[in-house]
């Protein structure tokens, strides 16, 4: 009984992913946060490196020269006590001395610029999709298929709009795009009630 019951769930699990990727429910973009509980764990080591050992003004003057927001996040992912200096300066309300414009909201580039510089450090595992802008874990087996998509038109780290549209994209993109431009309007219709319910102003 059980078990035909896990079966079912699982068969029921990628019709539900690919209704996400066609109402466009796979996550919320959000400013990377380092958790508290990985900048308590351990401790912080100031002495190995001379960047750590700079006064906090310095090392905000630095982490407000960069670019992007993404640059800021890979910055901080170096180690402890980057990323306690990155999570400090986002305490600052006013987003003033920034040597680039800092975004008020926050799209799918945004994030799609932060996991192509993460790209390099994933497992062989997960692969990014630049359509559902996520890594895509290839063993597991609602996402087995063939990708679409070009990984040459996006190299030296491209992660624009464009990049989003010619860059690889999953068997779950691929799907979605196919109900999306299908003719069954009611296949289409039914997916989309299978959509997560996500109030994405909240
Ligand atoms: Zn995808």
């Amino acid at each position: 009984m059980y078990r035909s019951f896990k079966r079912t769930m699982n068969a029921a699990k990628k019709p539900k992913k690919i209704a996400n990727r066609i109402s466009k429910r796979c996550f919320r973009n959000k400013t990377t946060t380092i958790s508290a509980k990985i900048l308590v764990s351990g401790g912080v080591n100031k002495e190995k490196h001379g960047l750590n050992r700079l006064p906090p003004e310095v090392k905000n003057i630095i982490y407000k020269a960069l670019p992007l927001n993404a640059d800021r996040a890979c910055l901080a992912l170096t180690c402890k006590d980057q990323a306690a200096a990155y999570e400090a300066l986002k305490t600052e309300k006013n987003k003033k001395g920034y040597d680039h414009i800092v975004p008020k909201r926050l799209t799918e580039i945004h994030r799609l610029q932060l996991l192509v510089r993460l790209k390099v450090d994933m497992p062989r595992s997960h692969r990014l999709c630049y359509s559902c802008v996520q890594f895509i874990d290839i063993k597991d087996p609602d996402n087995a298929g063939q990708w679409g998509g070009s990984e040459v038109r996006v190299s030296g780290g491209k992660a624009t709009k464009q990049a989003m549209i010619e860059g690889p994209r999953c068997p779950l993109c691929i799907s979605a795009k196919q109900l999306e431009n299908a003719k069954h309007k009611d296949t289409y219709k039914k997916y989309l009630a299978l959509a997560d319910k996500v109030d994405l102003k909240k």
